[in-house]
């Protein structure tokens, strides 16, 4: 097991208090009903879940800051007065002294720019997954000193890691550096088990995980990427951080963010890329750029230094490295 600090202890818990109340509101929200037009569900989810971690971590760790994905400028105008009474009741349900102008407060807490020692939080990865009644994933992690030191993963509609299950325990994936990746069901009692990268050597065997949403990658190039290493294997397609967690249960190979064509100079969020790099790493799995090198978290709120992600089972990030190399 990996010793539990008041740190550990913390992300635990603000993780899974956030991913179950988000799984509450998929569930009440993301209805048959909803039209496509309609992302309530996710705003009111995102905000909540941020609003959750944040005040949680005010009073766990009052000095830290938090760089979190959303600010509650919006939420502040009058247009947006009924979407934070939503807001409120949720979180309340979670701690009853949550108010409207406590829950702004909150939120705006994860204004903060990067630190020393810093925590970073996706109330939601995966918003297109979360309102299809799909995958996502609520990702927290500490960071200091430009490395991630703790993430963990909360994904609802994953069972033992990486099994799309929409009405199973959800998986909570904890990786602490130097100490394993490890998960524990998200609504029951904890019971830790290590995780593990597979060993598939074979490129034609690797399983590429994919994104469902074309806008975030490059479609054609992975296609070319795939068939430059050889890959029979059919793909996982997925949502989110999700992918990560997937990764380092064994369930895939080979995981690239290539940049999308329509936005060559998108650099990645911090809060994107945190929590699932550890929970990869510490499962014996790369995580690297698309040049090979290693990510650096010392940028503020952007991975400045990195061009895209390649992630893998650490056996195929040669190949990997070298197909990307030649195309
Ligand atoms: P996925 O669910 O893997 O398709 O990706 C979801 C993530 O893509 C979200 O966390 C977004 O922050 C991120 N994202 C949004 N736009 C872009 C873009 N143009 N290029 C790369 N990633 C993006
Ligand atoms: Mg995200």
């Amino acid at each position: 097991m990996f010793t539990l600090t008041p740190e550990v202890r913390f992300a635990i818990d603000a993780a899974r208090q956030a991913s179950l109340l988000v799984r509450e509101i998929q569930a009440e929200m993301v209805t048959p009903a909803l039209t496509k037009s309609d992302r309530s569900p996710v705003t009111v989810a995102d905000f909540a879940s941020q609003a959750l971690v944040a005040g949680l971590l005010a009073e766990a760790f009052p000095n830290d800051p938090l760089v979190g994905e959303e600010g509650a400028e919006a939420l502040r105008t009058p247009q947006e007065a009924a979407t934070l009474a939503q807001i409120s009741a949720f979180v309340a349900r979670k701690r009853p002294d949550a108010t409207p102008e406590r829950i702004c407060d909150w939120i705006d807490r994860g204004a903060a720019g990067a630190a020393q020692r810093f925590w970073t939080l996706d109330p939601i990865d995966g918003t297109k997954g979360f309102l299809r009644g799909d995958q996502y994933a609520i990702a927290f992690a500490l960071i200091v000193d430009g490395q991630v030191q703790i993430g963990v993963l909360g994904c609802p509609n994953l069972r033992d890691g990486y099994l799309p299950d929409q009405d199973g325990p959800g998986s909570l994936l904890v990786a602490v550096r130097g100490e394993g990746t490890w998960l524990t069901p998200l609504d029951a009692p904890e019971t830790f088990t290590q995780l593990h990268v597979s060993q598939r050597t074979n490129p034609a065997e690797a399983r590429l995980l994919r994104s469902f949403e074309s806008g975030h990658t490059n479609v054609s190039q992975i296609d070319v990427f795939a068939e430059r290493l050889g890959i029979t294997a059919e793909a996982v397609r997925m949502d989110s951080q999700a992918k990560y967690a997937v990764l380092a249960a064994g369930g895939g190979e080979i995981y690239l963010r290539l940049l999308s064509p329509k936005m060559p100079d998108y650099r990645e969020k911090i809060w994107d890329q945190a929590a699932g790099s550890l929970v990869i790493e510490e499962a014996g799995g790369t995580v690297t750029d698309l040049h090979g090198k290693r990510l650096d978290f010392s940028q503020g709120r952007t991975l400045a230094n990195n061009r895209g992600i390649c992630a893998t089972n650490t056996l195929l990030h040669p190949a990997a490295l070298q197909a990307l190399r030649d195309m």
